[in-house]
């Protein structure tokens, strides 16, 4: 068997072992120390949000922005639908009720039309939701400012969900720095990785301090531990914090990658097209620009002779190379089936219809020839 080909895994820039060793040298192995401090000054730098706090995990990112947004038991929190559930857990954690958005279909993101009708009967059955959480899925930005101009009309503070959009902006201004606070993940698979981490930022300089305090157990200023709230263990440790130092001087030429892979997947889909087949690849909206994280493919078998995205899944796989089809909306997830959903078929088809290819921004000429190969064997005629 060939070695399998990832669908986007981990890709280290070199810098990285050098903080590291510092770490080690310096003893700061532990706890916080320079390379948290640099990785946060280095976040803050880069999107341009006046604050960064570096975290254990995006879903502790969003936990605490939840905490700090006075989400509690019986709440409810707007989410969008179509997302990794790690985006919704966390209202769960509060004891909250996601209140779930289907998606438009220019940036498959949350839908501002169902957006503003959830809002509304939500405020009809006597309750206000707490916060919205828009999601930029696989890099594409979501409709912030439609998003804003509703939650500045309603009052309503928004936590964006960034965690696959480092780097994408709009107008040039970056995607997580457009609500009260947004979540960054340096997950494994994500276009930059700490090998497990997350970042919370904001322009609000309170709003950042209380998630460090948040997350390093919530000690009050005292000599003795002292504990006035309900704290966690969700900071980043200093050897992580190394890795993402590294990381962070490579993003530039990672987002340049992505974004050449998708060139790449739209120049060969728009031959494959010219033979009758109709295979769909989402554009950048006029003023966005998306990391292109993973490329994603929409195929509807009645426009494909019958072609569906499993039938390349499975070819794909028979090849040792990982493809994934498109998030499963939450409202269709088990887990979630009391939570209330407002919106119509769009992230359902998105879901049916949809593929991740391998994306990563290491794949060599030798993974790109096998790609392009078992894709020949479901585009034969
Ligand atoms: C990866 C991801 C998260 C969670 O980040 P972790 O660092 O893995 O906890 C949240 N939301 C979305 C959309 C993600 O893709």
């Amino acid at each position: 068997m060939k070695p399998k080909i990832y669908l986007s895994s981990p890709h280290m820039g070199g810098a990285e072992l050098g903080y590291i060793y510092e770490a080690f040298n310096t003893n700061w192995v532990a706890p916080l120390g320079p390379n948290v401090d640099g990785f946060e000054k280095d976040i803050e730098a880069y999107t341009g949000a006046k604050h960064a706090a570096a975290l254990s995990s995006g879903t502790a990112a969003i936990h605490l922005a939840l905490i700090l947004s006075q989400v509690g038991y019986g709440d409810e929190v707007i989410c969008q639908s179509f997302t990794f559930s790690a985006s919704a857990n966390p209202i769960v954690y509060q004891g909250a009720m996601p209140v779930f958005i289907d998606s438009e279909n220019e940036t498959w993101n949350m839908s501002p039309e169902f957006l503003q009708e959830a809002i509304k009967d939500r405020l009809k059955r006597g309750k206000k939701p707490k916060a919205i959480i828009p999601v930029h899925l696989y890099g594409m930005p979501a409709k912030m400012n439609a998003i804003l101009e509703l939650a500045d009309e309603y009052e309503i503070p928004v936590i964006e969900d960034a965690a696959e959009a480092l780097g994408s902006c709009i107008g040039g201004k970056k995607c997580g720095t457009f609500g009260k606070c947004g979540i960054l993940s340096f997950n494994g698979n994500k276009i930059i990785t700490t090998s497990g981490g997350g970042a919370l930022i904001s322009d609000d300089e309170g709003l950042i301090a209380k998630a460090r305090f948040l997350a390093t157990q919530a000690r009050d200023p005292a000599p003795h531990y002292q504990h006035s709230h309900i704290g966690y263990n969700y900071r980043m440790s200093n050897i992580v914090a190394g890795i993402g130092r590294g990381q962070m001087q490579v993003l530039g030429k990672r987002i340049e990658a992505r974004r050449a892979n998708f060139e790449k997947y739209k120049n060969y889909f728009e031959q494959i097209n010219l033979r009758g087949y109709k295979v769909y690849l989402l554009p950048e909206p006029e003023g966005c620009y998306s990391n292109r994280w993973l490329t994603t493919i929409i195929i509807d078998p009645s426009e494909n002779g019958g072609t569906t995205r499993e039938d390349i899944r499975l070819a794909l796989q028979k090849e040792n190379i990982e493809s994934r089809p498109l998030w499963k909306p939450m409202h269709l997830q088990p887990v979630f089936s009391g939570a209330p959903y407002y919106g119509s078929d769009v992230s359902e088809r998105l879901f049916e219809q949809g593929l991740c290819l391998p994306s990563g921004s290491n794949l060599s000429d030798e993974e790109w020839e096998r790609i392009f190969s078992a894709l020949q064997f479901v585009f034969r005629s």
